[in-house]
């Protein structure tokens, strides 16, 4: 048997004939960015390569960086290893990298979802011989409903608080989920304000032909309308002076791990809606199945039982000790106490 074509360093992920790193954890020379999100995009490396759509979000998170774009399923030969970018459907530009060497194909999923949404490409199976995958959410409890019976629970309590005259406050992370929920609202409801983290995403996105409802800033709504808006902000902005303007609103916190019985409550607000950007464990396993690996990687999340379910299956899987975070819970600080619970059920 060959050696492995991508082992764990020190600096994160590497691919041993390419010699290039995917997602790593420290600065490196050439770096292969699955996606945008900080845990797995950061700062600090001299060469940056990233599905074509995602090199603006790049730019915006991580200012000036030396990057190329690389459409998706377009090929580039490095050091022998040819190259591809294919889409997660997790985030605006998040990719699955394939990589083949000598006929042997691996592919690093990155984060990724199944359910197709209208702000990113679909996630596509891509076959190959070891899959190194995520499992943010790899537990069988986790079972998502449709997106949409999700943006119609949104909207009717959007509705009913704008009846009463209170703003209606929802937080979530703000690329991504910020922007896949608004690809939900109902805009005849009232005004969509938003948080300038989420605008400023909101803006690349819609550079990219992304459709969005209408949005606006906090300052350009008239007093009598803040009753009947929605406000979209991140997490870290609960309980600052920012959301305090809002008065008497009811709120609610969008994100996976919402499905936890507690974690409404443990995050102290009114609603909580499981709208997750990762696959659920249906999703993880027939991603899996359909890439015909022999071999899978595990690399953050629920790494054990996903392993040991594979294994079950006959499949020769294993755990990689990464340095990629959850994306669900914050965009900074710890995790949710939900998150370590999880691991336990
Ligand atoms: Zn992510
Ligand atoms: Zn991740």
């Amino acid at each position: 048997m060959s050696a492995d074509m991508v082992v764990v360093r020190k600096e994160g992920l590497y691919c041993v004939p390419g010699q290039f790193y995917i997602d790593p954890w420290r600065p490196v020379e050439r770096a292969v960015i699955t996606h945008a999100h900080g845990d797995h995009a950061r700062g600090g490396h001299q060469h940056y390569l990233a599905a074509t759509p995602g090199v603006n979000v790049m730019k915006s998170r991580l200012g000036p960086i030396n990057i190329t774009g690389l459409a998706y399923g377009e090929q580039v030969v490095h050091n022998g290893v040819t190259v591809s970018l294919h889409p997660a459907g997790h985030v605006l530009g998040s990719a699955q990298v394939r990589m083949e060497y000598r006929g042997e194909v691996w592919v690093v999923s990155g984060d990724y979802k199944v359910e197709p949404d209208r702000t990113c490409a679909p996630f596509e199976p891509v076959r190959c011989d070891t899959f190194i995958t995520e499992s943010t959410f790899g537990l069988p409890i986790y079972r998502w409903q449709p997106e949409q019976e999700i943006f119609d629970d949104v909207n009717a309590w959007w509705q009913s608080n704008a009846e009463q005259g209170r703003a209606t406050v929802l937080l979530g992370y703000s690329f991504g989920k910020a922007q896949r929920l608004l690809s939900g609202l109902d805009s005849g409801i009232g005004p969509i304000i938003c948080h300038g983290a989420v605008q400023t995403l909101n803006q690349v996105y819609r550079d990219e032909g992304v459709w969005l409802p209408p949005t606006v800033m906090v300052g350009d709504v008239p007093k009598s309308e803040i009753g009947k808006s929605i406000v979209l902000a991140p997490p870290s902005a609960a309980g600052s002076p920012w959301i305090k303007r809002f008065g008497d609103f009811s709120d609610g916190f969008a994100s996976g791990w919402m499905q936890l019985r507690g974690a409404r409550r443990r995050r102290g607000v009114d609603r909580g809606f499981a709208l997750s950007d990762h696959a659920d464990w249906p999703g993880l396993l027939e991603a899996i199945a359909a890439t015909g690996a022999q071999r899978v990687i595990v690399t953050h999340g629920s790494i054990a039982v996903l392993v040991r379910w594979l294994q079950q299956q006959g499949l020769q899987a294993s755990g990689f000790d990464t340095e990629y975070g959850d994306d669900e819970a914050e965009d900074s600080g710890p995790p949710l106490p939900a998150a370590g619970e999880a691991e336990h059920a």
